[in-house]
């Protein structure tokens, strides 16, 4: 007889973002023409680049002539493409060859579907609070997941604790949601515990786009020893605005090798079965963001974004808000004043500044207490959120 997958009843029932609508909603059916603001989304909303709008226009006419038509395209992507990315890490000093990254429809799906190459039952570490994707993914596979804490003490950059032994450790920097950064000397920390765990770090750099101090890593390929233990997961989304066009990429080192096994060569085989190739046009418009014009483009929506956060960063200094991220990250981490839980921070601001952010509870526990703030609005909106801001007496 036919069952369910049992492992959809162990996830947490996610009302986060239903919960943010249900309550914004419900203000806005009692004050009508409230001007309400939202400073809680994590999608850009500013429009592609000059160079990926011309080379994605040039991609359809291609297509839509017989001599140029293509088909099904490879499962790891065009060669063009994976050549683009190959030289991009190059300017973090990276060697990376394009038979090492294997394109995709973006982040999301990379992250959750990367664990179906290991062993089912393997313990999952993560930090606590986290992008939800590593929780859900790891309990739908019916794997054992330990917590490793993100706090206040620690700057929301959690070290290993070498009490604990997981198979794969999910890491993320700049982080969703804290806007936390790990330093060089931090990451080797975890290439080193993973090293002597003989486990795998799946690193989410989906925000290294934002990174603008120079000393910090953009890439988990920095550090020595990275490439007998770590796949990267990156996306376009953040940092060229593909977030509705879909395309991100993995990296895995050709001498990553498990029980004599090619870790990349297992990756292809599963897209192969499971994935059909990321459409011609939206590689041509990811490569055009990696040309030198393309870069300079998506750096003026980037500094846009950052000087939101920078803005919104100096009024929570202004007012003595312990707050981190903002500086090379697109997200502010904010601990609630007056040690206000986290949605009824969430409330005061929806009623008494009409702006809504994300209860950093959703994120985990270690959330409880913090809120995250998102610059991806626009400029007009994020000052006059910050006049609102100033005017609330905490
Ligand atoms: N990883 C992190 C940490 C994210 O915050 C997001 C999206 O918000 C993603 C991955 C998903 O990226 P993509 O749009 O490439 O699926």
């Amino acid at each position: 007889m036919i069952k369910l997958n049992e492992n959809f009843n162990k996830l947490k029932k996610n009302y986060l973002f239903a919960e943010i609508a249900r309550r914004t909603e419900e203000y806005k059916a009692k004050n009508p023409g409230a001007d309400v603001i939202k400073l809680g989304i994590g999608d850009v909303t500013l429009p592609l680049c000059k160079s990926v709008l011309d080379a994605m226009h040039e991609a359809v006419n291609e297509m839509g002539n017989a001599a140029t038509f293509k088909g099904y395209g490879p499962y790891e992507g065009y060669e063009f493409l994976r050549k683009a990315i190959s030289e991009s890490y190059l300017r973090y000093g990276i060697d990376i060859n394009p038979d090492e990254i294997y394109v995709s429809d973006g982040a999301k799906s990379d992250t959750a579907n990367i664990l179906e190459i290991f062993e089912a039952d393997g313990n999952v570490l993560i930090p606590n609070p986290t992008y939800p994707v590593y929780v859900d993914s790891s309990i739908l596979s019916g794997r054992n997941i330990s917590y490793i804490d993100a706090n206040e003490t620690n700057n929301f950059l959690p070290l290993p604790d070498y009490s604990v032994k997981p198979g794969i450790i999910y890491l993320c920097s700049p982080n969703n949601p804290t806007g936390a950064v790990y330093d060089k000397n931090q990451l080797k920390k975890w290439v080193d515990y993973a090293l002597e765990n003989r486990a795998i770090i799946l690193f989410d750099a989906a925000y290294e786009a934002f990174i603008e101090d120079p000393e910090l890593p953009h890439s988990i390929f920095e550090i020595e020893g990275s490439k007998d233990c770590a796949i990267e997961i990156c996306s376009f989304s953040k940092g060229a605005g593909f977030t509705g066009v879909r395309c991100g990429y993995v990296t895995i080192p050709n001498n990553l090798m498990i029980d004599g096994k090619s870790v990349g060569g297992m990756w292809l085989r599963r897209q192969s079965i499971k994935f059909n190739g990321t459409s011609y046009i939206t590689q041509r418009g990811a490569a055009a963001a990696l040309s030198e014009e393309g870069m300079e483009q998506a750096r003026h929506n980037i500094d846009y974004y950052k000087g939101n956060a920078k803005m919104l960063s100096n009024t929570l200094k202004e007012m003595n808000i312990w707050h981190i991220g903002g500086e090379n990250s697109p997200y502010i981490w904010l601990k609630c004043p007056n040690a206000m839980n986290s949605w009824e921070f969430f409330d005061i601001l929806l009623n008494n500044a009409n702006i809504v952010g994300t209860p950093g509870s959703g994120f985990g526990t270690n959330g409880e207490g913090f809120f995250r703030l998102s610059s991806f609005g626009s400029r007009e909106d994020v000052e006059k959120a910050i006049q609102r801001i100033k005017s609330l007496q905490f």
